[in-house]
């Protein structure tokens, strides 16, 4: 099967013998050093001196961990939003009380980080900015160093949803000066799902002092009390743990240049790919993303149809639109665990399906 959806992506053959692994003693040595290894790698990815942690979740759970850490019931937050998930961590953000003022771009678009710094400075009662880094729903990357450059001149606190980017894409945590940043176990970092990163600035810590907006489960004061002693406050996915550590080892072995260097190349040879058959992409292409491609599906073609027979005929699988893009787009995943062979034998097999499922294709000369 060629899974090339935006996540869960495939685990190497290593990875899931790890997540197969015997349980062990989660209050034990083997576990401290395990926890131990696993955040020192994940520091290294972030590019950051403070620490990571893991907590036993999915990716949303880390956003929420972003914002009940450090905000209170009525704080301002300014959501710089530009998809699905944007809207998700200001929809967060509001059931905990905060006083949401929503910057929402069209669908397809990235952030201006000039009109981020107009909000900003049209209303100085804001305290932190949510933005997302990859819009997995739009296939759009967001400027973040740019945006954190408006954000940090008029220090506002920054939390960032780098889900579907930390580990695939350049970010630079501390470099940029990024305050919270979440990211998930079943997306880059080639593991199921089941573990969210979430990785604080010594801002972010400062503000946790006087942030007042219900948390237990997800209170970032007990987990790093328990990382200081190699462990979680509560049972650990202990076999995700495993299965990080044998992919972490895999990706440091790769390096992070690499890695990000890989990732271009993907995402260039896909929306290639996606153009010669005649198709449009949603992105703006000077924002389009490397680790998933977003297409406009082609008139008279239908969804269904055409992701049936992808995954029917041809063991690929792809990822249909989100919310308002349902039936519109269809989604390239290409992240992780993902060499051109695989990207070739998609649009191979697009190609063969289009005009199955009613397609012209006006392939370009
Ligand atoms: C996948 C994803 C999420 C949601 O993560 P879950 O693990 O499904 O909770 C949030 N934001 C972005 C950008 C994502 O790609």
């Amino acid at each position: 099967m060629n899974l090339r959806i935006p996540g869960p992506t495939p685990c190497p053959p290593e990875v899931l013998e790890a997540v197969a692994q015997p349980m062990i003693n989660h209050r034990g040595r083997q576990f401290a050093a395990l926890i131990q290894r696993v955040s020192e790698r994940l520091k290294h990815f972030y590019q950051t001196k403070s620490d990571v942690f893991i907590l036993t979740t999915s990716g949303t759970g880390g956003l929420e961990a972003a914002v009940v850490n450090t905000l209170s019931p009525g704080d301002r937050v300014l959501s710089v939003s530009i998809g699905a998930f944007g809207d998700r961590f200001a929809a967060i953000a509001e059931s905990f009380g905060a006083d949401v003022v929503a910057l929402n771009y069209e669908w397809g678009k990235a952030a201006d980080p000039d009109e981020v710094a107009k909000a900003l400075s049209s209303d100085p009662s804001i305290k932190a900015v949510l933005v997302t880094h990859n819009e997995t729903s739009t296939g759009v990357t967001n400027p973040l160093a740019e945006i954190a450059r408006v954000v940090r001149e008029r220090e506002k606190l920054l939390l960032v949803d780098a889900i579907s980017s930390l580990g695939s894409i350049p970010l630079y945590t501390d470099e940029w000066g990024l305050d919270v940043v979440v990211s998930g176990s079943q997306k880059g970092w080639m593991v199921p799902p089941g573990l969210a990163f979430v990785s604080m600035s010594e801002r972010g810590w400062q503000a946790y002092e006087s942030a007042t907006m219900p948390r237990y489960y997800f209170d970032l004061a007990r987990h790093r009390d328990s990382l200081s002693k190699g462990q979680t406050p509560w049972t650990p996915a202990l076999s995700m743990f495993f299965g990080l550590d044998v992919a972490l080892e895999r990706l440091a072995e790769e390096g992070l240049e690499s890695i990000f260097a890989r990732h271009a190349r993907l995402g260039r040879l896909t929306r290639e790919g996606v153009r010669a058959l005649g198709l449009t992409l949603f992105a703006d292409e000077r924002f389009a993303s490397d680790t998933v491609t977003a297409v406009r599906l082609p008139e008279g073609v239908e969804d269904k149809v055409l992701r049936n027979l992808l995954e029917d005929d041809h063991g690929v699988v792809l990822a249909g639109g989100q919310g308002k893009l349902a039936g519109r787009i269809f989604r390239i995943g290409h992240l992780g665990l993902v060499s051109e062979e695989e990207i070739r034998q998609t649009l191979s097999a697009l190609e063969v399906a289009l005009p199955r499922a009613g397609y012209t294709l006006r392939t370009r000369a």
